[in-house]
């Protein structure tokens, strides 16, 4: 309509753009994420964003904050009832039975976005991002040290330091159902200290309630019976051994009786990574043991164990903690002159197959030298490469150092790989 201004559109509320400046921050995160889970012979598995939603609801659990209020489910046009998916351990159990792959052991990671509808904030977003590992078929606590090794390792590698790690177990369901008694009935004595939807929770998954982010409710929970005092001979000496592991390869951690997940499927050994620099939010890697899960979606009875890290948050972690150095472009290539102009982009292929690891810049749009000469300063790269009518007579290419690094000379274009190596 002729007058009126057209309103833009944003992106949704908690789905956020990454723009250029911070893809730095991501990719070095995902780099560095992907070596060290290659070194461990971890493979990568990559599965739909989509999944029908009775996957989450038989894996995660139907009393669950994901399952009960975050999910974003739909019915598709045929009336299919699918859902975003809000984490990535059930889509892996799914393929990893459908396509026959847990006959032997499997180390396998993810990547990837994950939605949930929770309320925006400082690290909790409804589209956010998760790096992910699980191990199939291995039933002791070696790998659960092996997989906590991984984590601590990229830590070390992104240059970390504020993490620290608590366990816990949780035992098996006849020693949770034990322990379950105990926590009921303690809670049912403080029904005044509890919120509304604990109260619920009582009743169908009182386990649930110790993970409360309720600041009114952490004194109760502070009181609450400890799940470890209840654990069997078998899953005492689990944990036991998980501890000894990290104990002899000098992983410090603090052992939280409290600690049991927000998802119903984990069974024994817990653990979160925890920084407090990120304010409440400040939880970036967490996982656990989940050995019943395969069977429970159908699979042949497969021990389980994994993790799934925050991007967002570790991406803010590594941001104040161990910024990588903005990696600009080497060289802005710029033409004057018609002849120029014309051979430019061939000349600037020429230099890319010599020079194969070159960031270069090959300036569009023509422009008086004047002009080009502006962009390529304002592009932050070191050098701009010049070709003037005179060069291309010559077969040379003119170099100026952007950021005071030396004198202005004329190269050759098969000596500029001599020559930006010798300035690197
Ligand atoms: P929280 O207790 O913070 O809600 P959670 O128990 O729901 O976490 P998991 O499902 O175990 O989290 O996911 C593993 C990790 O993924 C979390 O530790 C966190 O780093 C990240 N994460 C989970 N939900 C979000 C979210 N909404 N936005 C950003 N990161 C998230
Ligand atoms: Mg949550």
């Amino acid at each position: 309509m002729q007058g009126s201004t057209t309103r833009a559109i944003q992106a949704i509320r908690g789905m956020h753009d990454i723009l250029p400046e911070r893809v730095i921050l991501w990719q070095t995160l995902e780099d560095r994420a992907r070596a060290v889970l290659e070194s461990y012979g971890y493979r990568e598995i990559r599965t739909p964003l989509v999944e029908v939603t009775d996957l989450f609801k038989r894996s995660i659990g139907e009393v669950t904050d994901i399952v009960e209020k975050e999910m974003y489910s739909f019915a598709d046009r045929s009336g299919d009832h699918l859902s975003l998916r809000p984490e990535g351990t059930a889509s892996c159990v799914r393929a990893a039975i459908e396509h026959g792959l847990l006959s032997t052991p499997q180390r396998l990671w993810y990547r990837g976005p994950m939605f949930r509808h929770e309320r925006p904030q400082k690290g909790r977003y409804r589209q956010f991002h998760q790096i992910g590992v699980e191990v199939f078929g291995l039933a002791g606590p070696d790998i659960d040290q092996e997989v906590v090794l991984l984590t601590r390792r990229l830590w070390e590698s992104l240059g970390l330091g504020s993490l620290r790690l608590e366990i816990n177990s949780l035992g098996e369901s006849d020693e949770r159902a034990a322990y379950r008694r105990e926590l009921v009935s303690y809670l049912e004595g403080n029904p005044e200290r509890l919120d509304e939807d604990s109260r619920r929770r009582l009743r169908t998954n009182p386990l649930r309630v110790l993970d409360s982010k309720h600041p009114d409710l952490q004194a109760v929970i502070a009181g609450a019976p400890h799940i470890t005092d209840y654990l069997g001979r078998e899953s005492r000496a689990h944990f036991d051994r998980f501890r000894a592991g990290l104990d002899a390869a000098g992983v410090g951690y603090a052992v939280n009786p409290r600690l049991v997940r927000g998802l119903d499927y984990y069974n024994r050994t817990v653990f979160e990574w925890i920084t407090d620099d990120l304010g409440a939010q400040g939880t970036v890697c967490a996982g656990g043991r989940y050995d019943t899960l395969v069977a429970q979606l159908g699979g042949r009875p497969t021990p389980a164990v994994g993790f799934a890290m925050g991007l967002e948050r570790l991406v803010s972690l590594v941001e104040a903690e161990a910024p990588p150095p903005d990696q600009g472009v080497d060289a802005y290539l710029i033409a004057v002159g018609d002849g120029p102009q014309a051979q430019v982009l061939v000349v600037a292929e020429t230099l890319r197959n010599t020079l194969p690891g070159l960031r270069l810049i090959c300036h569009c749009g023509g422009g008086s030298f004047k002009s080009q000469f502006k962009k390529a300063d304002r592009s932050g790269a070191r050098y701009a490469l010049v070709l003037g009518e005179d060069e291309l007579a010559r077969g040379v290419i003119g170099v100026k150092p952007l950021r005071g690094e030396g004198e202005q000379s004329e190269v050759a274009p098969d000596e500029l790989g001599t020559f930006f190596a010798t300035r690197a």
